[in-house]
């Protein structure tokens, strides 16, 4: 299935298409059964999955848990607060702002892999928060805004937008004079490396005054192929810059080894670490939560030292307020205006003269 739209026609979203793949167990069959939500993902990332290991990270982030009906610690109505979206200033459903010079740009709800740990799974997976996916509405609102110098498109997926969409949205977007560059949030080059065709690089590539840079979320080694290599260089060839913005996730990637694999395939591939988020306290998602220290602990433990200094993602929370830097804080061990004492990865320690004011 080369077609990324026969990939979309054909996404396995039954118990049927699921035992195709793999050995489902009594569990995943129960949840599947009792869930009320949205799951399923393309063929291609299905055949990822480990056949026999229901601890597989791909199955984890693809099939529904019963888990998801505790919940414990998440925030209901999640997205009202975290996106800001009962305040006072007046904006459409597709506009989010945290910040005073960039949006995200909310564009539809469809996703070719429903993960189970999404934050925006009130939108996106329980569909229980219904948006006005008016693009028209969200141009104007922009053009409207000439602080917005940055404009973050995200979904769902933007890139399972058609071309003719896509092309619509970017050149009204790169029409306007006061955007400057244009962000994609997008899964697409991990769970459906086939869409990025000679279409969508001329949609999206070639030299232009305002770039395209895109952030792709990849959350383990095993979800990196050669199509996803191939995929990335395309993007790149044709003027795109691609980041990855990793969740933590309990039980897939919070062990010292998984995070490292992770971050050093994906540089192998081309795809540049930029945050690593602390999974957000939305609804159902209790089970996929580590501890807000667990993510300094790996760049400390995993990466900072230990591998290509590239490899290192910034440790993030997304509050309500914007994100929140939470990278690890060992490294000064004292410091004056004369000197700081700083320590390494092994644990030494040496110290460097200050400038004081
Ligand atoms: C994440 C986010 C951004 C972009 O943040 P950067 O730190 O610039 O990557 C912008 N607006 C909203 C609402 C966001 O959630
Ligand atoms: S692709 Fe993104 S928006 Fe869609 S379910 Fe996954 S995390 Fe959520």
């Amino acid at each position: 299935m080369a077609d990324w739209k026969e990939q979309m026609q054909n996404l396995v979203n039954s118990l049927e298409k699921l035992e195709q793949h793999i050995n489902v167990t009594p569990e995943e069959k129960e949840a599947i059964e009792k869930s009320e939500t949205v799951w399923g993902t393309t063929p291609y990332f299905a055949s990822l999955m480990d056949k026999d290991d229901p601890n597989c990270p791909i199955r984890k982030q693809v099939i529904p848990s019963q888990k998801e009906n505790e919940n414990n610690y998440g925030i209901e109505n999640y997205l009202i607060y975290k996106e800001n979206r009962s305040n006072e200033e007046n904006r459409p459903d597709t506009i989010a702002r945290q910040y005073h010079d960039r949006v995200a740009f909310t564009v539809m709800k469809t996703c070719a892999n429903y993960c189970r740990h999404c934050f925006r799974k009130e939108v996106v997976v329980d569909q229980s928060l219904k948006l006005n996916f008016d693009l028209e509405e969200g141009l104007q609102w922009i053009r409207e805004h000439q602080e917005v110098r940055d404009v973050l498109i995200t979904g769902g997926d933007p890139l399972l937008l058609s071309d003719e969409k896509l092309d619509f949205l970017i050149s009204k977007l790169r029409e306007i004079p006061h955007v400057e560059m244009i962000r994609i949030g997008s899964r697409v080059p991990i769970v459906l490396p086939q869409r990025i065709t000679e279409g969508l690089l001329k949609v999206l590539g070639g030299y232009h005054r305002v770039p395209i840079w895109l952030n792709t979320q990849c959350n383990h080694a095993n979800e990196i192929t050669e199509e996803t290599a191939k995929a990335v260089y395309k993007l790149m060839t044709s003027g795109i810059n691609v980041g990855n913005q990793a969740v933590l996730l309990k039980g897939i990637n919070d062990d010292v080894q998984s995070f490292r694999e992770l971050h050093q395939k994906l540089l192998s591939v081309r795809i540049r670490p930029y945050y690593l988020f602390y999974c957000e306290p939305a609804p159902g998602i209790d089970h996929f939560r580590t501890p807000v220290e667990k993510g300094a602990e790996l760049i400390r433990d995993a990466i900072r030292g230990h591998t290509t200094g590239l490899a290192q993602p910034m440790y993030v929370m997304a509050t309500n307020i914007g994100k929140i830097p939470l990278m690890p804080d060992y490294y000064i061990k004292e410091k004056s205006d004369k000197e700081y004492t700083v320590v390494n990865y092994k644990g030494q320690e040496t110290t460097i003269p200050n400038i004081p004011e």
